[in-house]
């Protein structure tokens, strides 16, 4: 890979378990972890990659499909963990020696990575999402958001590439078998964006740049990567191969920005 480009790929997606890998300029990063440590390797080593060539996690928040497995890789390699005061007051596993408190508004540079994290509405303590720059080139990332701020459209706007929470499609959801306290959390404002939010989000946003659209998180009750993929298609008035799902199981494979 050029030293001026940058790749991403996905351990895996949903409320299973979440990790994103970001690579460039020869640092890597790991965007939270869902995964216990054994499959985190396994996960890893799918991708070609060394848990101990990481040069840090970033966290979003704390809920467990994102940081349940930070603390024993993080302990296990030696890895530096940043997150919010608010995440690491939630973290109830903190015994991790090396934990960086970031402030949400405030952007910092790990090896050759420019991180830029950005608030966003969701029911945790003090969540965030990041922005990743490298060379010119911009990586957004968005999950976990119960709907879109002013802020976050200002922040993902002219991303080269964007992995964008489709969590459900309201219809699924609101007919679907979740218990009613459980579609009033998800659907509500400090949920999950569904897929008319984030195709409305598209819409709003710079997308003339975009090189891949992954779209993530998606429910396995509440939605299917067809009707994710059909609203994100129908908001950029185009289909292409660069826009796909990432997968619970499977994650997705490396994608590489120039
Ligand atoms: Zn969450
Ligand atoms: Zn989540």
């Amino acid at each position: 890979m050029s030293v001026s480009g940058l790749r991403f790929a996905s351990l895996g997606s949903g409320s299973k378990g979440n990790g994103t890998l970001v690579e460039a300029g020869g640092t890597r990063l790991l965007i939270d972890c869902g995964f216990q440590l054994r499959e985190t390797e396994a996960r890893l080593e799918r991708l070609g990659i060394e848990a101990a060539s990481l040069a840090g996690i970033l966290v979003t928040h704390e809920h467990g499909d994102h940081l349940g497995g930070v603390g024993r890789l993080a302990r296990r390699y030696g890895l530096t963990v940043y997150l919010t005061t608010g995440t690491s007051l939630a973290w109830k596993d903190s015994q991790v020696e090396a934990v960086q408190i970031i402030n949400p508004h405030q952007g910092f540079s790990i090896g050759a990575i420019e991180v830029q994290p950005y608030p966003v509405p969701h029911d945790a303590r003090e969540p965030c999402q990041y922005v990743l720059n490298h060379a010119g080139l911009k990586l957004g990332i968005l999950s976990d958001a119960g709907h879109v701020t002013a802020h976050m459209r200002e922040v993902l706007s002219g991303c080269d590439a964007l992995m964008l929470e489709c969590n459900h499609d309201l219809h699924s959801l609101s007919s679907g078998p979740y218990p009613y306290s459980l579609k009033q959390r998800v659907g509500g404002s400090r949920g999950h964006l569904n897929n008319a939010q984030s195709a409305d989000l598209l819409r709003s946003i710079d997308c003339s740049r975009l090189q891949h659209l992954v779209l993530t998180h998606l429910s396995e009750t509440n939605n299917t990567p067809e009707l994710a993929l059909a609203a994100a298609c129908e908001a950029l008035q185009r289909s292409a191969d660069w826009i796909v799902c990432a997968e619970q199981e499977g994650g997705l494979g490396w994608r590489a920005l120039y």
